[in-house]
């Protein structure tokens, strides 16, 4: 089968086709997209070398699988079952654990990936394949509710508007929190606003303009400190941001406000199946572009545009 390789530099290669092993299943990939991860992984985040890619919707093609025919969206973290983070019901914190397309697991840009059975989520009736495509993200922008304990009447700042930030600040419109998407350019307010957001320049928010929650999905390493600039004193601040190149930040500023410090990575996918199966979430307009599977590497040059949308890859 063909696959996106990374070593180094990207090609596309002729691999073995995976065989599933018990629990597992045979996934044809239809649609895959591009992620930040997945750029940060090409300047050398996670040491990462393999099948790139994690965000996709495909066809369950294992005739044994209890998903066969089915279509379906998986999550990313494969654990072992066994350790103590699993045995604790956190599979997502594996020791021994696999992420696909990131840390030893290969990745969905490629015409197969073999998962475990209950990784997958069956796609419900009436949600386009394209749309769920944006389950994985979506479910990482879910997560902040769990991990930062977030009500209805906390004020919340969300630091960058790209790919995530437009789909964390649509959970935060629906959770009823007092929310602002801060972008840096006149154009993305404009864009985050006709997705019904409310969203404001960076420049325009006042040195003295803080929030209880903030939150740094900016993709850049700087944007911890943005962020921490405007939290209140006692407030979370929550982290979406990974690079491959991160900044140093200063810990006194934590000690002397109480801050807390809250990691997020991936979430609930069946919540998120939920929100875009109701079309609570609209994602289609968060598409840029879509490339075939073979012009995946020009993909990839264009997804790496700063400020660049969603990237999709079609596999058929
Ligand atoms: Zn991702
Ligand atoms: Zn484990």
């Amino acid at each position: 089968m063909k696959a996106l390789i990374y070593d180094g530099g990207l090609k596309i290669s002729e691999i073995e086709k995976p065989v599933p092993e018990k629990g597992m299943a045979l996934v044809k990939i239809l649609y895959s997209s591009i992620c930040n991860t997945d750029i940060e992984i090409i300047k050398g985040y996670m040491g990462f070398k393999g099948v790139l890619g994690h965000e996709f919707a495909g066809e369950v093609v294992s005739e044994n699988s209890r998903f066969y025919g089915k279509k379906v969206v998986g999550e990313i973290n494969c654990a072992c079952g066994k350790c103590l983070m699993c045995l604790n019901n956190i599979p997502k914190h594996c020791f021994e654990r696999g992420v696909v397309g990131i840390y030893n697991y290969q990745g969905v840009f490629a015409d197969y990936i073999s998962l475990p059975e209950k990784n997958l989520h069956e796609i419900p009736e009436g949600l386009d394949l394209l749309s769920a495509v944006f389950t994985e993200p979506l479910a990482a922008a879910c997560e902040i509710f769990e991990s930062a304990g977030v009500r209805p009447d906390d004020k919340v700042f969300i630091f960058g508007a790209g790919k995530l930030g437009l789909l964390i600040a649509q959970v935060f419109k629906l959770s009823g929190c007092d929310y602002t998407l801060f972008a840096r350019s006149d154009a993305r307010v404009d864009f985050a606003r006709s997705l019904g957001l409310n969203s404001k320049k960076l420049a325009d928010c006042g040195p003295t303009e803080k929030a209880g929650i903030c939150v740094d999905c900016t993709g850049n390493p700087e944007g911890i400190k943005i962020a921490m600039d405007r939290l209140l004193p006692r407030g979370t601040l929550v982290l979406k941001t990974t690079v491959a190149r991160p900044e140093k930040i200063d810990l006194n500023q934590i000690v002397i406000n109480e801050y807390k410090i809250i990691g997020s990575r991936c979430g609930p996918f069946a919540p998120a199946l939920r929100l875009l199966g109701s079309g609570l979430v609209s994602v289609k307009p968060l598409i840029a572009k879509m490339f075939d599977f073979k012009d995946i590497i020009g993909a990839f040059e264009y997804a790496g545009n700063p400020g660049a949308l969603k990237v999709i890859i079609k596999h058929f």
